[in-house]
Parts: structure tokens; sequence; C-alpha cells
């Protein structure tokens, strides 16, 4: 976006409007942190602002400046449709192809033609939107957001709330500050935002030290199931509906899981198949270190897509028919594989 598109922004929002900010399905820190920090920034001026969210976020996000303001589109379908409805202008926040908000919200939205404005740091964004700030080298759409605010000449507006918003997405989305994607420029972001009020420690603690006692034997057994292929500098693990069951599975129980398999010596390419029974599909992590694309990776094979070291995809076959295919495309990847 160049300076005569922020300066149109500007004008679309020097008058009070009706505005909807949307995450993805199953949003993560960086989806809310993201969508509550705009939410925030608006609500200083005229405007009417609502966040809807696809369906709810995992417990260790309920603590979230605003979080009890959000409507649940899955939860609460009516009276978001009808605020759909209203909508003048929507924003669009993390993600960039509109079915990535699940096929109810997504037939929705497609009945409606608002003023799409997408902020989002994946690759390749579809073109619904008639703004579209987007760049995929950033670390996550908070610091986009912060270079949105700046962008607008607004830093200044930048308080407490959302400053622990934006913060809380930036450690979310960067590993607490260790993928690549970690810049000095995020730094310095950061330390801004600790300026303005927003306390790391307590973000760090609440959104990480509030494991359940299942949750760690879940993570217990998914250890248990994990599987090395040596030879392509592979690991995978497993988790069948029966075992969420018996550990009695949370949404947002499985976060991370999939670093641990990235985390063993020589391993490059790691991934996690989730059984989901309910919704008859294999839910996928892929993560990766150097420039093997799991991005591609996941949109070539898995209907799916995120980054270069980090995506997620589906298989609507059995766990077990999954782990074969999986399997049967690690050869063709062999000379990015090993070579690394
Ligand atoms: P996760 O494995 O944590 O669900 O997702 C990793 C990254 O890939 C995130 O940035 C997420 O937004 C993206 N991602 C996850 N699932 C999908 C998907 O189905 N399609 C696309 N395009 N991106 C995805
Ligand atoms: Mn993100």
């Amino acid at each position: 976006m160049n300076f005569e598109d922020f300066q149109s922004i500007k004008q679309v929002l020097s008058e009070p409007k009706k505005i909807v900010i949307v995450p993805h399905r199953n949003p993560d820190g960086d989806a809310y942190g993201s969508c509550l920090a705009l939410y925030h920034y608006l609500l200083k001026f005229d405007h009417q602002v609502t966040v809807v969210s696809p369906n709810d976020c995992p417990d260790f996000l309920k603590w979230m400046p605003g979080e009890d303001q959000i409507v649940i589109f899955e939860n609460d379908t009516k009276n978001a449709t009808g605020i759909l409805e209203e909508a003048e202008i929507i924003f669009t926040l993390d993600f960039n192809a509109l079915h990535r908000v699940g096929d109810k919200m997504h037939n929705a939205l497609m009945k409606l033609a608002p003023l799409y404005v997408m902020i989002d740091h994946h690759q390749q964004p579809d073109d619904f939107a008639k703004f579209t700030y987007v760049d995929p080298l950033v670390c996550s759409t908070c610091q986009m957001l912060y270079q949105f605010i700046e962008k607008l000449d607004d830093l200044d507006k930048i308080d407490e709330d959302i400053s622990t918003c934006l913060y809380a997405g930036i450690l979310t989305d960067t590993g607490s500050f260790r993928f690549p994607a970690t810049t000095s420029e995020t730094h310095r972001i950061v330390a801004n935002l600790l300026d303005k009020g927003a306390n790391n420690s307590e973000i760090y603690n609440k959104i990480h030290n509030v494991s359940s006692y299942n949750r760690l034997q879940l993570l217990g057994q998914a250890l248990q199931n994990m599987k090395v292929e040596e030879a392509y500098k592979t690991a995978y693990i497993t988790l069948s509906q029966s075992e969420l069951n018996q550990n009695n599975f949370k949404k947002g129980d499985t976060e991370g899981f999939v670093n641990y398999a990235l985390s063993l010596k020589n391993v490059i390419f790691a991934a996690i198949f989730i059984e989901d029974k309910k919704q008859g599909i294999i839910k996928i992590s892929l993560r990766s270190s150097g420039d093997f694309s799991v991005n591609k990776f996941s949109r070539e094979h898995f209907n799916g897509g995120g980054h270069i070291n980090a995506a997620g995809g589906r298989s609507e076959k059995s766990l077990e028919k999954t782990i074969d295919k999986f399997l049967s495309l690690l050869p063709l990847y062999k000379n990015e594989l090993k070579n690394k």
C-alpha cells in the first residue's frame, strides 16, 4: 500500500463508521491480539466497532483486554450476521483468503459488499480487499498493525490495552522472539510497547504458564507417538481422537506440540496430525527450519498454506491413510530435505 492509500483510509475513517473486525477461524494470539488492538484504536474515534470471530479462542487468550466483547459467529450466528450486514467497513486480520473464516461465516460474507481492508503477513493474498496491507516478511499481524497505526500518524494513540494486545500477538507469533522473522525492528516496536504499558512478564505468564494437568498428559502421549524419518530429517506426531478424549482435550491444548518434533537434533521438517472426528478431518500443522517451504508443501498436498516455516493444512482421509500419504511424499522432497 502506498502513501495515497493510507491517506484514503484516513479519509474514510475521518467520519464515524460501522466497522467490523474479523480474525481467522481458530483464532490464535496474533489474530486476537491484532483484532483487539485495532478495536481499542478505532474506539478512540466515534466509530461503532465490533470484533466478530468465526469461533471461540483457547482459554489462554481469554484474559485479553476486550475479549469479552467479541461476538462469536458460531455461537451467536443471528446477532453476528446482523452486525456483519450493517458493516460499512470490514477489516480482515491475520489471514488472506476469505474461506479461512470457515464455511458458514464465509457464506454470510459472500452476500455482502463492504469496504474490505486486509492487514496480514501471509504469502499470496487473495484479491478481495479494496486495501491490502500485507508483508510476508513481517513476523506478525500485530507488527503490521503497529506499522499501520504509525502510517496513519497515530502512534500517540497507543495505550496500555493496545500495547498489551500487540505485545501478546508478537510474542506468540514469534515463538517468544526466537523465529527468524523476528528483526531488530520487531524489538524496537516491542520496546515501544513496553514503554506504553505492556507488561511483558505478566503477558508471558498468562499465555504460557496456564497448562492444565490434562494438557501435559496429552503432551506426554504426543511425545510417545513421535516418529522420526532420519533419511528425510523429518519428525512427526499423531494424536487420535481417542487419545484426545482420554486426556480430556480442550481447544488450544495441542498448541506448540509440533515444535518439540522440530527441536530434535538434525530434524528440519516437523508435522503433527490431529484427528477431528466431529469435522471428519485430520488437522495438520507443519513446521520447518531453513528454506524448506511448508507453505508450498501444504498448498500442494494438504489444502492449506501459511508461511515458509509454519503452515497448516487438512486431510479428509483417515489418520492412517493421511500418514501413508505424508510418508509417500517425502521421497519427492529428498533433495530439498537432505541438503540442509
Ligand atoms: P498452525 O499450524 O499453527 O495452525 O498454523 C501455522 C500457520 O499456517 C499460521 O500462520 C496459520 O495462519 C497458517 N495456516 C494454518 N492453517 C492454514 C490453512 O488451512 N490455510 C492457510 N492458507 N494457512 C493456514
Ligand atoms: Mn499471524
